[in-house]
């Protein structure tokens, strides 16, 4: 028997919560929860606007993160990626960009991170893949993959820069903001 479940549109964890702050586990194989919690990532990342990501972000403790840059014009023939425990190898260079995140509402900051990284994840027949990838959508892998490590854009800022989002931060942990997508409550 095979039949269609609609993806459901999860809420997204926010910046104050601990979920966001603990290492993932590696994803040991892949059932049909799996592939169920990457439908629901997908549809929920997609109806919030995001370009990417990751478990924590619904409140998953699993290492699989997603990014999808191909809603914006100049990206549109970039392919979506799964990562499914992801690890960065090896980067090289340098770039800096202006970041937000979907658990960090209305708080942007010029990051600076490698530009070229290279590195291994699991697809979903859990073969080792290798890939190296850079410019934007090597910053947006990384960006989700520091979620998988209960790290966030705005550990990077510097104190000044911190200093003009503070009072945004304090609002988001006492979910005093207003998105477009849901989030989670707790
Ligand atoms: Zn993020």
């Amino acid at each position: 028997l095979n039949f269609y479940i609609m993806p459901l549109q999860l809420p997204i964890t926010t910046y104050g919560m601990d979920v966001l702050r603990k290492t993932t586990k590696p994803v040991e194989k892949i059932d049909n929860k799996i592939i169920e919690l990457i439908d629901n990532m997908f549809y929920t990342m997609i109806n919030a606007y995001g370009i990417g990501l990751a478990a924590p972000q619904v409140n998953s403790d699993l290492s699989i993160c997603l990014v999808d840059i191909s809603c914006i014009d100049e990206y549109k023939d970039v392919k979506p990626l799964i990562l499914i425990n992801p690890v960065i190898l090896d980067s090289h260079g340098e770039s800096t960009k202006d970041e937000g995140c979907l658990s960090i509402p209305d708080v942007r900051g010029e990051i600076t991170r490698p530009d070229k990284i290279f590195l291994k994840y699991n697809d979903f027949d859990m073969n080792e893949v290798k890939i190296e990838i850079d410019g934007f959508l090597s910053r947006v892998a990384q960006h989700e993959i520091d979620h998988l490590h209960g790290k966030l854009f705005v550990d990077y800022l510097s104190k000044e820069s911190m200093s003009k989002v503070k009072s945004q931060l304090r609002k988001i942990q006492k979910r005093k903001v207003e998105t477009d997508y849901p989030l989670y409550e707790d």
